[in-house]
Parts: C-alpha cells; structure tokens; sequence
C-alpha cells in the first residue's frame, strides 16, 4: 500500500505573529545598556517582513564614555541620561531604510509621547505593547491622545508564561551545545 498523504500533516506554527515580533522586540531590548530601563521595538509591514527594529540607547556614534546612564536628580540635567538617550522607536525610525506606512509597531514598553509624534507622522497603523507600567504618567496619557486623534490602534500583548518557558528552554538547550 502506497499512502502518499502519510507525510501531508497538519501542523501549525506554535508562534503566532504577534508572539514572534514581541519576542523579537525583547530582544532588541537586551542589546539596550541602560541600567534602569531596557525597551525594545520591531516595526512589520502587512506581509509580516520587518522594516526595522530598535532599543533605547545613547545618540549613534557619541563617546559614550563621556555620558552619564544614571537618573539621579540630585544633579543637574546635563548629568543624567534622559538627555542624552534615544528612544527604541525612535532608533527604529531613524534607521528605518522603508516606509513606515501602515506598519504595525511591537514595542515592549508603551511609547512616550515624543515617540508618539514620530510613530504617528511615519502613519503608523497600529502599535502593540508588552508593559503600560507607566499609564499614570502624562508621557503615556499625551501618547494615547495623540494616538487617538490620528487613529492609531493599540493594544496589549500578553506573552504566556508557556511561550516564555519555550525560550528558556531553547537558551538553555543553545547554551548547553556549546
Ligand atoms: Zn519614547
């Protein structure tokens, strides 16, 4: 007996698109030096490719060793970070080398709302988010205005702890073979 439908299973990803450019956004994030705050974002287009992505970091080519990643405010401006970081989505923009209209921005940490304008003058469509750990903060309420007004959707993403034991388990199983 020859069953040529013996090798036709039926198989589906165990990554949904949504999972996988989060994943790949916390990525980013880990390549972020910044001490306190490591934030992360992928931008895809509507055939699921990804544009560009970013993570939170001092301006492109600057001595770094001449900035300060601390926030303490009991000095002056010129001495803390905040002045001196680039955002993830707005590294993401910066070095987009395609357009960023109605691409859908993964971002593992609620946009400011100076990240907020530059996401939506590049017509963003819709951003999808891990934390919205500061949704009490006017950065973030301005970001949902703006939002808002030009009709940019967002919504939360919730990683299961499943998908996160998976990666744990592929790093571990990575590391262990070399
Ligand atoms: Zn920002």
């Amino acid at each position: 007996m020859n069953d040529k439908t013996i090798n036709h299973i039926e198989v589906k990803s165990p990554l949904s698109w949504d999972e996988y450019f989060m994943l790949q956004a916390m990525i980013a994030s880990f390549r972020s030096k910044d001490p306190s705050t490591k934030v992360g974002s992928v931008f895809v287009d509507s055939n699921n490719h990804q544009i560009t992505m970013g993570y939170n970091g001092f301006i492109a080519g600057i001595n770094e060793s001449e900035l300060p990643w601390g926030k303490e405010n009991t000095v002056g401006p010129a001495d803390q970070k905040y002045g001196y970081v680039v955002h993830a989505e707005a590294n993401a923009i910066l070095h987009a080398k395609g357009d960023l209209t109605g691409s859908r921005a993964y971002v593992t940490l609620f946009p400011c709302n100076e990240c907020a304008k530059l996401i939506a003058s590049k017509k963003v469509s819709e951003v999808i988010y891990l934390s919205d750990k500061h949704q009490d903060k006017d950065h973030t309420i301005i970001a949902k205005k703006i939002f808002d007004l030009v009709g940019i959707k967002y919504r939360q993403l919730e990683v299961t702890p499943k998908l996160l034991e998976n990666l744990n388990q592929h790093l571990a199983g990575q590391l262990s073979e070399i």
